[in-house]
């Protein structure tokens, strides 16, 4: 096991009507005036977005408010957004929805106390030193922005989309009410499942070897995720299996199931080039893209991949031909992911095999510089996966 340290400091309000908090925590965490900040108008519909302004003005709690996130959030909303804290002194951002609103709000948090433009955070040229206070009600389990310390982008010039990390974006509070995602589309939910799902691979694929608790751990994620999916596509308003699903999601990505081992990220560096560039969700490019890299990193180490498939597959050992084993569990994830409802190639997705050059360029990677650590990937290797996922 590497050294590590760990320090995950989000405060969680888990469980029915917890929204209704909101107020009590942004006072709690020294919140004086607060940004709503949303996306294109489900919680209006649901009336959480009423709930929530109203257990701010419980606590005397002044508010503006900025909705519009698109899925993929772009740049020019988070400049909107800076200009709108600064403009009414705006020291706390509520971020109510899902990852896309929570990475805008976090955008925003550090954008507002940076002198500079705030993509220098995304495109490598600068380091958050400072950012407000984010503070999020959760609406869809998937990305994990809740526990995490990044924050994902789309610069709309290009469609790039870049990450950034710091723990000075990781929110303060999350409020989690697995009710709230009972209104999601099913193919919503399953993305969710997958990006889920996917957090937990980039970290169990490892070189660090031995490190049998946190393979365990990442194991019952992606168990819990196997036995839940099918009840929640089958009962959406299914209580329990939206709350396991939905503590899942923060489980796999606050970095619990990654301290201790090297951990991998190729397979999101590769997906974040289809969801910028076809603005589809990031958890069904997760779908096309995590068994084609599985496919072409397995060789590997096939006595890994052999393990995923008997211990979440129960698949059979086959001593004398492990790799078969290993095609087997990688068979059996696509159609998991078949039968939740997501596309396994590019064509499904709505990709097109002729972009694969453009978007290997843009990753911006320079000819013998890799990505990833499980096997370092050249573009080439990219390459060679995007070309995977078109069958
Ligand atoms: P999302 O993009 O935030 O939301 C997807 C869609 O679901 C939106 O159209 C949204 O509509 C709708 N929705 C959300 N909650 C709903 C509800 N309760 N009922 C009905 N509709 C609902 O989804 P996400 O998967 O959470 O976030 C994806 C983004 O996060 C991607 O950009 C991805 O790259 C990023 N990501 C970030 C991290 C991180 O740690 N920061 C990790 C992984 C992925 P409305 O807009 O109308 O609400
Ligand atoms: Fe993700």
């Amino acid at each position: 096991m590497n050294n590590f340290t760990f320090y995950s400091p989000t405060y969680f309000a888990f469980g029915r009507n917890t929204e209704k908090e909101a107020g009590h925590y942004v006072r709690r965490f020294g919140g004086r005036k607060v940004l709503i900040h949303y996306g294109g108008g489900s919680i209006i519909r649901s009336g959480l977005l009423d709930r929530v302004k109203e257990s701010l003005k419980q606590v005397n709690i002044e508010f503006a408010e900025l909705g519009g996130v698109l899925p993929n959030p772009r740049d020019g909303l988070v400049y909107k957004g800076i200009e709108l804290c600064r403009k009414e002194d705006v020291d706390f951002i509520l971020a109510i929805g899902g990852g896309s609103v929570i990475d805008s709000a976090k955008a925003i948090a550090a954008g507002v106390l940076y002198e500079g433009d705030f993509w220098d955070f995304y495109n490598g040229k600068g380091q958050i030193e400072k950012a407000l206070k984010v503070g999020t009600v959760v609406t869809i389990a998937a990305a994990g922005s809740e526990g995490s310390n990044s924050s994902v982008i789309t610069k709309e010039e290009g469609m790039l989309k870049r990450g950034t990390n710091s723990e000075l974006i990781r929110p303060i509070f999350s409020i989690l009410n697995p009710e709230l995602t009972q209104t999601l589309p099913p193919y919503q939910t399953a993305c969710g499942i997958t990006d889920i799902m996917a957090h937990v691979f980039e970290r169990y694929f490892t070189n660090t070897k031995e490190v049998e608790i946190t393979d365990r751990l990442s194991e019952a994620i992606l168990l819990t995720m196997i036995k839940e999916a099918p009840r929640v596509m089958e009962d959406p308003d299914n209580y329990e299996a939206r709350a396991n699903i939905m503590w899942a999601g923060m489980l796999a990505h606050n970095n619990i199931v990654g301290v201790g081992r090297d951990q991998d990220w190729a397979s999101h560096k590769i997906e974040l080039e289809l969801s910028g560039l076809y603005d589809v969700a990031h958890g069904a490019g997760l779908a096309v893209i995590i068994p084609a890299w599985m496919t072409y990193v397995m060789h590997h180490d096939i006595n890994h991949f052999a393990q995923f498939a008997v211990r979440i597959w129960g698949c059979e050992m086959n001593f004398a031909n492990p790799e078969e084993t290993a095609r087997e569990g990688i068979k059996r994830l696509k159609e998991f992911y078949t039968s939740i409802g997501m596309p396994i190639n590019f064509e499904q997705l709505g990709a097109k095999e002729e972009d694969i050059p453009y978007m290997v360029e843009t990753m911006g990677l320079g000819e013998n510089e890799t990505r990833g650590s499980f096997v370092p990937l050249t573009k080439k290797d990219m390459e060679a996966i995007y070309r995977l996922a078109v069958l």
